[in-house]
C-alpha cells in the first residue's frame, strides 16, 4: 500500500511554488505511514498528487520533497541524476578558479533535501541531516561510487540537528580510505589550506567563505589586520598575500590556531608578521579597546549566534556588541569586514545592526562591498532559506 500524506485544505500553496517542506501543521492525515524517512506521496485535501517525498514523523518538518514528478522513482539512479546535475552546475566554476575542494551538493538547493556533500580532493564528505536522506543512504553512496569511482567517502553526520529528525549522531568511513589528519586542498587557484576532515568544523573547512577570503587581500597592503574568529587562518593567508604588515588571529580553538600556523608556512608567507591568540573574541576586543590598541582592518566572522528564530534578538545584541567594539578600534580610513552566518538574520536586519553598532561606537562608515556565500552554495529560487551568509565591508571614517 502506498504511503500517503494528505494536506489540509489550502495548504498546498507552498508546494505549488515548489518549496520542498511540509510542516506538521499542514498535515491532515497520514495513511500507511512508512518508517522514519521512508517514501510518501503528498496529496491535496481532495486527493490530487503534489509530490513524492520522505516522511519524518519526529520533526516539525514532517516531509521533504524528493520530486514533483509522479513518474520519478527515488532509487540509486535518481540520486545519480541529481548528483551529476549538481556536479555539472559547478564544473565551470571549478575549472576557472582552480579549486580542489568545493560543495558538490547543497541539500534543498540542489533538489536533495537534508544532504550535503563536500568534496576535498578525492574525499567526498557527507552530512546527512534529514530522515529521508538517512533512509536512502545506501543508494546515495551507491550513486557516488558510480559517479566518482576513485573517491573515498567519509561521513560527518555528527551534528545536533539530526536529533530533531530522530537520528543519532555518527561519523566515520563509508567507503575507501580514512582521510589524513591534514589534507592539503587548493583554493582560488593557488592558496593551500590544510583540512582536518575527521575533526574539523562542519565537514572540515568553511568553503562558503572562499570568495570573501580572496576579497580581503585588496584592503591589506601595508596595513595591520585583526582576524577575529580566525579558525585555520583562511582570511589571514589572503591578508598576507595582500601584503599586510601584521596579522593577528584570534580564536578559542588551539587546534585551529595550530593549523593556521602551518597554513602560513605551507604558503611560504612570513610567519614573523603573524600572531596567534587563543582567547574569547569578546574579551579580547574589550581588552584591546582598553589598552588603546588599534588596527587598520578588522575581520569578524563569528559562529552562528541564532540557531532559531527565538534566539534572534539575543543574537542581534551579540552582533552589535562585537561590531561596536571592532569599529571603535579601527583607524580612520580603515575597514571592517563583518559577517553573519545566521540564516534567521536577514541581510536588511544585519545591515541595520551594523549601522547601530557604528552609531554607538561614534564612528561614521560607508558600505563598500556586499558579500555572500560562494556560488557552490546556491539558493534555489523557491527556497530562499538557503541564503544564510551575509558580509559587509565597511569603510570607517
Ligand atoms: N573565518 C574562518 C571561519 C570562522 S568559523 C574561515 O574563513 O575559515 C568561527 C570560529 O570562531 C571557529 O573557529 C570557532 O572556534 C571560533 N569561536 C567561536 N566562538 C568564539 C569566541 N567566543 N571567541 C573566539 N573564537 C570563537
Amino acid at each position: 500500500m502506498t504511503a500517503q500524506l494528505i494536506l489540509h485544505e489550502g495548504r498546498e500553496k507552498s508546494l505549488k511554488r515548489r518549496h520542498p517542506w511540509i510542516f506538521s501543521k499542514a498535515v491532515k492525515e497520514v495513511r500507511n505511514a512508512p518508517q522514519n524517512g521512508g517514501d510518501i506521496e503528498i496529496l491535496t485535501s481532495d486527493g490530487a498528487f503534489l509530490a513524492k517525498g520522505s516522511y519524518s514523523p519526529n520533526s516539525q518538518i514532517r516531509a521533504r520533497v524528493w520530486s514533483f514528478d509522479r513518474e520519478e522513482t527515488v532509487d540509486q539512479a535518481f540520486f545519480a541524476r541529481r548528483i551529476s546535475e549538481a556536479a555539472a552546475a559547478r564544473e565551470l566554476m571549478l575549472k576557472e578558479t582552480g579549486m580542489s575542494a568545493s560543495r558538490l551538493v547543497d541539500a534543498e538547493s540542489d533538489g536533495l533535501p537534508g544532504l550535503i556533500i563536500d568534496r576535498y580532493n578525492n574525499f567526498l564528505v557527507l552530512e546527512v541531516l534529514s530522515a529521508g536522506a538517512e533512509y536512502h543512504l545506501r543508494e546515495i553512496t551507491g550513486a557516488l561510487r558510480e559517479l566518482f569511482p576513485e573517491d573515498s567517502i567519509y561521513e560527518r553526520s555528527d551534528v545536533e540537528v539530526r536529533t530533531k529528525e530522530g537520528l543519532e549522531l555518527r561519523k566515520g568511513v563509508i567507503y575507501g580510505e580514512l582521510p589524513p589528519e591534514e589534507l592539503a586542498i587548493t583554493e582560488n587557484g593557488g592558496m593551500k589550506i590544510l583540512v582536518n576532515i575527521q575533526e574539523g568544523h562542519k565537514t572540515g573547512y568553511y568553503l562558503d567563505q572562499r570568495d570573501n577570503r580572496a576579497a580581503l587581500a585588496k584592503y591589506c597592503k601595508g596595513k595591520s589586520v585583526l582576524n577575529c574568529f580566525s579558525y585555520t587562518g583562511g582570511f589571514s593567508l589572503y591578508a598576507l598575500k595582500g601584503r599586510a604588515v601584521s596579522v593577528a588571529n584570534v580564536d578559542v580553538s588551539q587546534k585551529a590556531l595550530d593549523i593556521a600556523k602551518k597554513n602560513i608556512v605551507l604558503n611560504h608567507l612570513d610567519p614573523g608578521r603573524v600572531k596567534f591568540i587563543r582567547e574569547d573574541v569578546f574579551s579580547f576586543l574589550r581588552k584591546e579597546k582598553k589598552l588603546g590598541h588599534t588596527y587598520d582592518v578588522v575581520v569578524l566572522d563569528p559562529p552562528k549566534f541564532a540557531e532559531s528564530k527565538s534566539q534572534l534578538e539575543k543574537a542581534c545584541r551579540g552582533y552589535k556588541d562585537i561590531n561596536m567594539i571592532a569599529a571603535s578600534i579601527i583607524n580612520p580610513g580603515g575597514y571592517l569586514m563583518t559577517y553573519s552566518c545566521s540564516g534567521h538574520m536577514t541581510p536588511d536586519l544585519f545591515q541595520k545592526v551594523v549601522a547601530d553598532a557604528l552609531l554607538d561606537a561614534g564612528r561614521d562608515g560607508q558600505i563598500v562591498e556586499f558579500l555572500t556565500q560562494a556560488s557552490d552554495h546556491p539558493v534555489a529560487l523557491p527556497y530562499p532559506e538557503a541564503l544564510y551568509l551575509k558580509g559587509l565591508v565597511v569603510r570607517i571614517k
